[in-house]
């Protein structure tokens, strides 16, 4: 890995494990890590929802910031060996649960202020190294969350770079005008070529189109968003910044993840030794209700219950299989239309399928290592974590040929060297049902079946290739901003 020594600003609205929804605060919580490996200085910031701050005992208080929103204090808490910058104002500190939404699973409704106000405060740190002593060369931003930052930002002469990260383009983080303009949010960054959007302001818009690098968690969803099909109305201005625009696959923080050492497992195991996998086996199907049959394939699934991820195809798909030979486990919380479906599937086969409604990490790691197959059925996968994570475990995955999925997993086709799993042509019912008869097929054949666990486990996802590969852009934004601060400083000077 490069050793470039630049200060980063990384920007985040989730750190796993302080508080995650999905796999944006894996991400938040292991890249550091791999980037602090590299000499990178890097402080993170988080906003001090209620939750964080009641897991920290010592935290330092560093400034306070008066912003056009409001007055943030800013606190300083160590987080694996890295200054954590907690933003504190009520708007989080007095909420708890989920940091987006409510039980009922609406969006808060004060959230564009309230992410307005975080990217507010990390602007205001990021162009004034009094406050932390610090002056970032760049500041790394993720997801609609911090979309306004890099927008706010271009406001400054001179400004630190920009690169933004979209874990997800269907979360927007889109306002009404109306409501744009009582926030006081600036009208110097509110047009076609900033965050307009069909009328309304885009947070997530004002990440791609101001940030001086625009990257995506996979190769292949980097070209899927430039599309129609995959863009969700941003492909054009995407389009419009190739150049600027890559992906850069999410990498698995190795230790966390290991079947030989994770303590959340009744039975550790290795690639030379499966034997500890049954067990998981035996006490996932226990633990779940289901018979304790070694022989029978046990499909599982851990995934927000949301349209994207295809949990509707699974049950249509189990729904239209005249018998069941195989068991299911689906660990999930969101829409409750989903939930009742996968209630009624469970009703309707109690000796085959399980399902257990709400966040659980200690189960989700018991189904990635006892299952046989992860099935993840996603209509669009930026990356996808969970694939990576079945690999890992020797769980064969079960695929969507789309995204993060595409560019991981390797079809069987006859091809016991190289695959590690099964693709599908497209989430629909057909295609998962034909999967999954590819996938019983092969289970008979168990000396190939443990090649593809051995291949699965032999791949490499760990962060130090992408983490490279991150600094490598981050070199580039550099780069970018300083000809873009010549530019602008020259135009002042002549104009
Ligand atoms: P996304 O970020 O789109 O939700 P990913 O596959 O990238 O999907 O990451 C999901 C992460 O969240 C994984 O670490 C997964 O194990 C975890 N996860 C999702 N739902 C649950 C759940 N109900 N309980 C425990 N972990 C979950």
């Amino acid at each position: 890995m490069n050793n470039n020594n630049h200060k980063v600003l990384f920007a985040c609205s989730e750190i796993s494990p302080l508080i995650k929804t999905g796999g944006l605060a894996d991400v938040c919580a292991s890249l550091p890590i791999a980037l602090r490996k590299s000499d990178t200085d890097l402080k993170v910031a988080l906003p001090g929802y209620k939750s964080v701050l009641e897991q920290f005992e010592n935290t330092r208080f560093i400034c306070m910031l008066d912003l056009p929103l409001g007055a943030v204090a800013v606190c300083c808490a160590q987080f694996e060996n890295t200054d954590l910058l907690l933003i504190c104002h009520p708007v989080f500190s007095n909420r708890a649960g989920n940091p987006y939404m409510s039980d009922d699973d609406r969006g808060w409704p004060d959230n564009p202020m309230r992410f307005a106000l975080f990217s507010q405060a990390v602007t205001e740190l990021a162009i004034n190294p009094a406050y932390l002593d610090w002056a970032p060369d760049l500041v790394h931003c993720h997801d609609w969350q911090t979309g306004l930052v890099p927008a706010l930002l271009a406001l400054h002469n001179p400004r630190p770079a920009t690169v933004f990260t979209i874990h997800n383009i269907a979360y927007q983080g889109n306002i009404m005008h109306n409501h744009y303009v009582e926030l006081g949010l600036p009208a110097a960054i509110f047009h076609a070529n900033g965050l307009e959007f069909w009328g309304q302001a885009s947070y997530i818009k004002g990440g791609i189109a101001y940030a001086d690098r625009v990257n995506t968690v996979s190769p292949r969803y980097a070209a899927e968003i430039q599309t129609d099909a995959f863009g969700n109305g941003l492909d054009g201005l995407l389009r419009s910044r190739r150049e600027r625009v890559s992906g850069i696959l999410n990498g698995i923080d190795t230790d966390e993840w290991d079947p030989a050492t994770d303590t959340h497992l009744p039975a550790n195991y290795s690639a030379d030794d499966l034997s500890g996998k049954n067990k998981n086996k035996a006490a996932l199907q226990k633990q779940m209700g289901l018979p304790q049959q070694p022989e029978t394939p046990l499909f599982g699934v851990i995934s927000r219950l949301a349209e994207q991820k295809g949990i509707d195809v699974i049950v249509d798909a189990v729904e239209q299989a005249e018998t069941l030979e195989f068991q299911l486990i689906v660990l999930g919380s969101g829409e409750t239309d989903l939930q009742n479906r996968l209630y009624n599937l469970q009703q309707k086969h109690p000796q085959h399928v399980a399902i257990k409604i709400g966040f659980d990490e200690t189960l989700s790691r018991l189904i990635e290592a006892g299952s046989d197959v992860f099935i993840m059925p996603s209509r669009y996968e930026p990356c996808g974590l969970n694939q990576l994570y079945s690999l890992r475990y020797g769980t064969l995955p079960l695929v969507t040929d789309v995204g993060g999925l595409a560019d991981t997993v390797i079809n069987y086709d006859n091809n016991p060297d190289e695959a590690n799993g099964f693709l599908i042509k497209e989430a629909s019912p057909d295609s998962l049902t034909e999967g999954i008869n590819r996938a019983l097929q092969l289970y008979t054949d168990k000396p190939v079946w443990q090649q593809l666990q051995h291949n699965g486990m032999a791949a490499h996802f760990s962060w130090d290739i992408s983490a490279g590969l991150y600094l490598q852009l981050y070199t580039s934004a550099i780069g970018d901003a300083a000809v873009a601060n010549e530019q602008i400083r020259h135009a002042k000077l002549t104009g």
